[in-house]
C-alpha cells in the first residue's frame, strides 16, 4: 500500500464504471483498490489502511448504506462518500446522517469527484489526530492517580487500538 498516495476504495457493481474510474484516479496520483461487492470492501477495508471510500448506493447482496455503517463502525476515522444513480437521492442524502462525508450523482463531473475526495480525505487526517487527542488525554488524566504499571497497561491498549 503506497504511503505517499490517498488510498482509495472503490465499491461498484458496474464493472465499466468501476474499472474506468479506478483507472483515471490512479493516472491522478490515488492508490486505487476497486471492487465490486460491499462484502468485498468490508474485508478489504479490514486488510488495507484505506484513507476513503466511494461507495455505490445500489448493488446486490449489501448495499451501499450497509457498506457504508459497517465501514465507519470498524473505522471511525474513515471518509466514505456515497455514488448514486439517478432518482436515489433522498437515500443518499439519509446516507450523509449515518455518517457518509457526502454524495455524488452518477454520471459524476469529474473535477467535482476530484474535488470532494480531497476534502474528504483532509477530513479523515483531522478525524485521526481528534482520536490521537483523545487518546493522549486520557492517559494525561490516568498518569495522575495511576501505576506505572497500569498506565503501560493502557499504553499498550491504546497502541493496539485502529
Ligand atoms: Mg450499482
Amino acid at each position: 500500500m503506497a504511503k505517499e498516495k490517498i488510498n482509495l476504495l472503490i465499491v461498484d457493481d458496474e464493472q465499466q464504471f468501476l474499472k474506468s474510474t479506478a483507472t483515471r484516479l490512479e493516472v491522478r496520483g490515488f492508490h486505487v483498490i476497486a471492487v465490486d461487492r460491499g462484502e468485498k470492501a468490508v474485508e478489504t477495508a479490514r486488510r488495507e489502511p484505506i484513507d476513503v471510500a466511494l461507495v455505490d448506493l445500489k448493488m446486490p447482496g449489501m448495499h451501499g448504506e450497509q457498506t457504508l455503517e459497517t465501514l465507519k463502525e470498524e473505522h471511525p476515522w474513515m471518509e466514505v462518500v456515497i455514488l448514486t444513480g439517478h432518482g436515489s437521492i433522498d437515500s443518499a442524502v439519509e446516507c450523509t446522517k449515518s455518517g457518509a462525508y457526502s454524495y455524488l450523482q452518477k454520471p459524476c463531473e469529474w473535477e467535482r469527484l476530484l474535488e470532494v475526495l480531497a476534502e474528504a480525505y483532509k477530513k479523515k487526517v483531522m478525524n485521526q489526530l481528534d482520536i490521537q487527542e483523545e487518546k493522549m488525554n486520557e492517559l494525561l488524566e490516568m498518569s495522575a492517580y495511576s501505576s506505572p504499571r497500569a498506565l503501560l497497561d493502557k499504553i499498550r491498549q491504546l497502541d493496539q487500538e485502529d
